[in-house]
């Protein structure tokens, strides 16, 4: 096995962190740094600049090293510093060793007993349930987030929440994590890929009682990213374990996934059946009067005095993610430090650069979706469209306002009125409809994938 050097380890963390945290963040901060040495865990990473170093320290430290020790399969830490500040004692300099050296797994297994499981990271105190803007896109799970807090093990659970990238699922786990914590109730946070991780060790170091006792003794599990156990049979048959432990004992289970269960059919089927004992709530892209909020939350978090126009700017430009947005916000406060300019329209859009000239990330049109489905199903779309009852033009009609919601993220509103101007109530009906059957009824599961793979 070729030994990896702390220059491939890093690239493989960005490779990482470029999923995880939004594109403006990521040009910003970290494209342009370099993995310099690792040694017992320790990593150096050089940064362009002092105030890039202090920033990534400050803001990004905690995931960086969560990310890096999940690859690096250790605990892991990070220094950021700029090429040529002095060393610090211990951390050998640029091109010295790593501790790779092609052991079984590619370590160095030092004569130190080995580290205690990790797989947990901190909770994050920036992400609660108070810091979390509520409206229309996310006030299913976040009332359902606050009830769990209240009462965990007994109101809803599983709490699923599914939602694309970078709209807060990850954000409500914490702050389910903080509400229950502060309670004195032990929460463990832990991303499914670390579980993943954590088991795959303690089968290798023969601490598989140690693995279970950390993960079934806690009053509330809180696992991100559950999409990730696809394929991961054995891993799978443990999560089912923990599972099932943790409910009869009624502690609380709270999971994120980036798709719906109907989404999730590789996943062995007994599990998806469990989150049907829960509760599932998604999240899902807020409206403009939302992202403001969370806009102006943001900056207040940064001390900062943002116009109401850069506002605007922001929400308009970063529909798609809230994540994408803060980042942009971030940027625009930072540029605004390093420059020791006032924020204002002008300066935001010199911040941005060609991040606002990129055209942004295109939904299917309604009309797109429409066509593709009644092409799929072989009926005319004015039959779709209009009042008629038959059961191809319904089932057809069913299936574009489930696709109306969930790909063009269309408000049921604004769907009610493009399909021969029903009321809201019923468009909701249709949706959920399908939402659920997509669950049992693999045909249609099927079905719909099909037709989202034509979807542009
Ligand atoms: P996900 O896990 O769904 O990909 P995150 O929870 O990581 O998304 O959210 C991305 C960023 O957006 C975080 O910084 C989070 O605080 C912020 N965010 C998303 N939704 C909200 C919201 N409703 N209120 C406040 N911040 C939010
Ligand atoms: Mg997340």
């Amino acid at each position: 096995m070729s030994q990896p050097n702390p220059r491939t380890l890093w690239e493989a963390v960005l490779g990482r962190l470029e999923l995880q945290v939004s594109r403006p963040s990521f040009a910003t901060w970290l494209r342009d740094t370099t993995g310099v040495s690792f040694e017992d865990g320790r990593m150096v990473v050089s940064t362009p600049s002092t105030f890039a170093a202090r920033w990534l320290e400050q803001r990004m430290s905690t995931l960086v090293e969560a990310t890096l020790s999940q690859i690096a399969g250790r605990p892991a830490t990070v220094r950021f510093q700029v090429p040529g500040a002095p060393t610090a004692p211990g951390v050998r300099p640029a091109a010295s060793q790593s501790s790779f050296n092609g052991g079984d797994d590619g370590w160095q297994h030092d004569e130190r007993p080995p580290a205690p499981l990790r797989g947990d990271y901190a909770l994050n105190p920036r992400y609660t349930l108070n810091s979390f803007v509520v409206g229309e896109s996310n006030q299913l799970a976040y009332a359902a987030a606050v009830a769990v807090s209240s009462k965990p093990g007994t109101a809803y659970n599983p709490l699923f929440l599914y939602g694309g990238v970078g709209l807060g699922k990850t954000h409500l786990l914490h702050g389910i994590g903080n509400a229950s914590a502060s309670r004195g109730l032990s929460c463990l946070y832990v991303s499914s890929e670390q579980f993943t991780n954590d088991f795959i060790t303690s089968l290798q170091t023969r601490r598989t009682r140690e693995f279970r006792e950390k993960y079934r003794s806690v009053d509330v599990l809180l696992m991100d990213d559950i999409q990730f156990l696809r394929g991961k049979e054995t891993v799978q048959e443990s999560f089912f374990h923990t599972f099932n432990d943790l409910h009869n004992s009624n502690r609380q289970i709270v999971l994120a996934c980036d798709r719906p269960t109907s989404a999730l059919s590789p996943i062995e089927a007994r599990i998806r059946s469990r989150l049907q004992w829960g509760l599932s709530a998604d999240i899902r892209l807020p409206a403009q009067e939302t992202r403001r909020a969370i806009l102006e939350l943001k900056a207040q978090e940064m001390s900062s005095a943002v116009p109401a126009d850069v506002f605007d700017l922001l929400a308009d430009r970063f529909a798609g993610s809230v994540r994408d947005m803060e980042g942009a916000l971030n940027r625009v406060v930072a540029y605004a430090d390093l420059t020791g300019c006032t924020i204002d329209l002008d300066v935001a859009r010199r911040a941005l650069g060609d991040m606002l000239t990129a055209p942004p990330e295109a939904l299917p049109t309604p009309e797109a979706v429409l066509a593709l489905v009644c092409g799929y199903y072989e009926v005319d779309i004015q039959a779709v469209v209009s009042k008629r009852r038959d059961r191809r033009v319904t089932h057809a009609r069913q299936v574009a306002i489930y696709l109306l919601r969930e790909r063009a993220q269309l408000p049921l509103k604004a769907i009610g009125a493009l399909v021969g101007n029903r009321e809201h109530p019923s468009v909701r009906q249709a949706w959920a409809k399908i939402q659920k059957d997509r669950d049992t009824d693999s045909t249609l599961d099927l079905q719909i994938r099909a037709i989202c793979e034509t979807l542009p």
